[in-house]
């Protein structure tokens, strides 16, 4: 997926939502997105400040935290940050993991006026 695919599809449904609220426009938007998303916060802004223009979002304050990749250890079920290569876990020892989270991009928060 790249940037332009996802921002288009959030502020399709970012200004329906908007929409069924009956507000006039979108001030703020608070996103995440995964470290395992493939995207970064650079490339969902510039694709924001295009796509957006023209629609209620326009002008929208886009605040954007990115979430590292955690993963949980499939022998001892602990919980770690796996950003970069660190794939091994701290409490055992063990490379078998599930992802938790990471991977993702979802809207946290939208305020209309
Ligand atoms: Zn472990």
């Amino acid at each position: 997926m790249d940037s332009d695919t996802v921002t288009r599809e959030m502020l399709k449904q970012l200004v329906e939502k908007a929409k069924s609220e009956g507000a006039n426009r979108i001030k703020r938007i608070v996103i995440e997105i995964g470290e395992m998303s493939g995207l970064n916060s650079g490339q969902i802004r510039n694709s924001f400040d295009v796509l957006s223009r023209d629609t209620l979002a326009e002008g929208a304050e886009l605040a954007i935290s990115e979430i590292p990749l955690q993963v949980r250890c499939m022998k001892c079920s602990a919980e770690y940050n796996a950003s970069g290569m660190s794939m091994i876990c701290p409490e055992c020892g063990s490379i078998a993991s599930e992802l938790v989270k990471g991977n993702e991009l979802r809207v946290k928060e939208i305020e209309v006026a």
